[in-house]
């Protein structure tokens, strides 16, 4: 059984109005039903996984008022979105959906993760997640397949429409 490490709660840095944020945003609603049975951690592949993240204890520090430590951590990252917690939860919690809530503030609130960051650089520099050059191509060519134009401008004007890309950051890259 893994252990996890007992911080000390500063009381004076807590916002007691976090959990009414979170109820407040797109499937966060229900968060203040949990009683904290466990459930969702023993249903949570991630967790297996990985100690660090335990929805049950992220629901706890969400309604402790932990808010920076919430925003700025990894973990809220981590969930793969897979429901088995939401499932099984009996209070109806949606942790799930309470996951992507929690990112769609931690992102409102500039703490985006950087992997994500990569990915919409690529996407506006390559339009796809995998940049193809002459070697994918080659590689077309022997399955008779066509070769593939790399020309992300319909991708990066969506994301730039979308407000998740600033031309200057592709830019910044080396993007065309
Ligand atoms: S399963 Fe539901 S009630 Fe139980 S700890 Fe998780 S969110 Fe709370
Ligand atoms: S939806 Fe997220 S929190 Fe829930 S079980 Fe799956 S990975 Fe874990």
């Amino acid at each position: 059984m893994s252990q996890e490490k007992r911080e000390k709660i500063a009381v004076d840095k807590l916002d007691p109005k976090f959990k009414d944020q979170v109820a407040q945003e797109r499937g966060g609603e229900m968060i203040v039903r949990c009683f904290a049975c466990g459930t969702c951690s023993a249903s949570c592949p991630v967790r297996q996984a990985n100690d660090r993240f335990n929805p049950r204890r992220i629901i706890h520090m969400v309604l402790l008022g932990l808010k920076d430590e919430v925003l700025s951590d990894d973990f809220v990252w981590l969930c793969a979105g897979c429901f088995s917690c939401q499932e099984r939860c009996p209070q109806g919690v949606k942790i799930g959906d309470l996951m992507t809530a929690l990112r769609n503030i931690a992102v409102r609130e500039g703490h985006i993760h950087p992997s994500f960051t990569a990915q919409m650089n690529l996407l506006g520099k390559a339009g796809r997640l995998m940049e193809i050059g002459d070697f994918e191509n080659k590689k077309r060519g022997r399955f008779k397949l066509p070769p593939i134009q790399q020309d992300a401008a319909e991708v990066r004007t969506l994301l730039e429409k979308c407000g998740v890309l600033q031309p200057e950051e592709v830019q910044d890259r080396g993007g065309g």
